[in-house]
């Protein structure tokens, strides 16, 4: 890094913990802190259950989760659940994101489609590991707090759109990996179509109370299906989701 580079990020730094730590011990304690928690959560959370992919733990251990949550929470940010971000929808459980990153294997050069930008957490965490990523968010205010949070960590390889998602983002297609971050009745066939051939798809399917993680690999001429693990997410709404809130 050149010299002029370092008091800018010293600076960006200072206002982000102040913003959202208000009864730290001054900004530097704050950020420490921080750190530290975002450390245990990946050893204890991620690679102490099984995630052992790098570029994924590298990539949890740098986004600042405590920023993508209400002031108020920031001191639950690192805890192992999922939290609420408001309009009834919350940031996924750092396991979740952690597994679902994984299983999409990202290398760095894929262009990547999210269904369920939420808080933008997790738009965040694959906006390090991917070349470009597209998000979908079907309720404006989460639309906008993630664009806005996304802006100030300085993620220029984003971008956002509201919307159904489960109709896909047929412009930017095709796609090397998408994931949905809510729950499905079925996989949404345009999702499927907006898949390039090798591409995966990372999709809860069930009922809206419980569901299993499903991994779609597309093949020529057909799909490869895998349940990887149970899980409980939000209700995907729309054309191809479920048909009610
Ligand atoms: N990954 C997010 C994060 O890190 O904060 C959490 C996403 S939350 C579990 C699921 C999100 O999907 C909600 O914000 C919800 O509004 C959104 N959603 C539900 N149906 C959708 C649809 N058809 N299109 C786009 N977003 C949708």
């Amino acid at each position: 890094m050149t010299g002029p580079f370092i008091p800018r990020r010293a600076a960006f730094f200072h206002v982000e913990e102040g913003w959202t730590d208000g009864g730290g011990n001054g900004w530097g304690a704050a950020r420490g802190e921080h750190a530290a928690a975002r450390e245990r959560m990946v050893r204890d959370q991620l690679e102490r259950r099984g995630i052992h992919d790098g570029r994924v733990l590298e990539a949890m251990r740098k986004v600042p989760r405590h920023l993508f949550v209400d002031p108020s929470l920031g001191w639950r940010a690192y805890e192992d659940s999922p939290l609420p971000i408001g309009e009834g929808q919350t940031i996924s459980q750092p396991y979740m994101v952690a597994v679902m990153t994984a299983a999409l294997t990202l290398q760095g050069r894929e262009r990547v489609l999210e269904i369920g930008t939420g808080s933008g957490y997790q738009t965040a965490v694959l906006a390090e590991l991917a070349a470009w990523v597209y998000t979908i968010e079907r309720i404006p205010a989460l639309a906008e707090g993630a664009q806005q949070t996304l802006g100030r960590l300085k993620h220029d390889n984003v971008s956002t759109q509201i919307g159904d998602g489960s109709m896909g983002w047929p412009e930017a297609s095709p796609f090397q990996a998408i994931v949905v971050t809510a729950g499905a009745p079925d996989v949404p066939p345009p999702l499927v179509e907006q898949l390039e051939v090798g591409g995966r798809l990372l999709i809860p399917v069930g009922s809206p109370h419980a569901q299993t993680l499903r991994r779609v690999t597309k093949r020529d001429g057909g799909v490869d299906q895998e349940e990887l693990v149970s899980c409980v997410f939000v209700k995907l709404v729309g054309e191809h989701g479920w048909h009610d809130e």
